[in-house]
């Protein structure tokens, strides 16, 4: 994680720029709210890392549109990213991979941890649809691609 330029606090205002996100930001965070009631009365045909899917893939919206704010478009000032930082609006560790080769499309930071309960590493969605076919893995299980741990169809850079 780069330093903080400009020392600013959790409960500090928002910072300027603030208005220019939040109609997109509290969209956001609606849905995600929505998604985790959803997700206490999971329907019993799920299971229940299928009902965390909605809530993954949505913090991942969120982050993506605060990366894209900042570090693609550069909308947004360094103060007010960090600040959103500060609130944990984002996920510091998934925009970290980002800025790296390779996981500029990471869905979940889980989908990287050797350790995970859920799989072996690498996950299934992180190997490129092209290795798999070369692999000569199924149309189907190519086509049919969906990590169990967050729902992703595939992350890696080249697909
Ligand atoms: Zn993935
Ligand atoms: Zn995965």
């Amino acid at each position: 994680m780069a330093k903080i330029a400009k020392k600013i606090k959790k409960n500090a205002p928002p910072p300027e720029g603030y208005t220019k996100i939040e109609p997109t930001l509290k969209k956001l965070q609606g849905r995600l709210k929505d998604a985790q009631t959803n997700q206490n009365a999971a329907d019993k045909t799920k299971s229940k890392t299928q009902a965390l899917w909605p809530i993954y893939q949505i913090n991942h919206q969120i982050s993506r549109y605060v990366y894209d704010m900042y570090y693609k478009k550069k909308l947004i000032s360094r103060e007010l990213y960090d600040w959103l930082l500060l609130q944990n609006y984002v996920n510091a560790d998934l925009i970290a991979k980002w800025k790296k080769q390779g996981y500029e499309n990471l869905c979940c930071v889980h989908c990287i941890l050797i350790a995970d309960k859920n799989h072996k590493n690498p996950c299934v969605c992180r190997v490129p649809k092209a290795k798999l076919v070369e692999n000569n893995e199924s149309d189907e299980k190519v086509k049919n691609l969906q990590c169990i741990t967050c729902g992703c169809k595939g992350c890696a850079s080249t697909d």
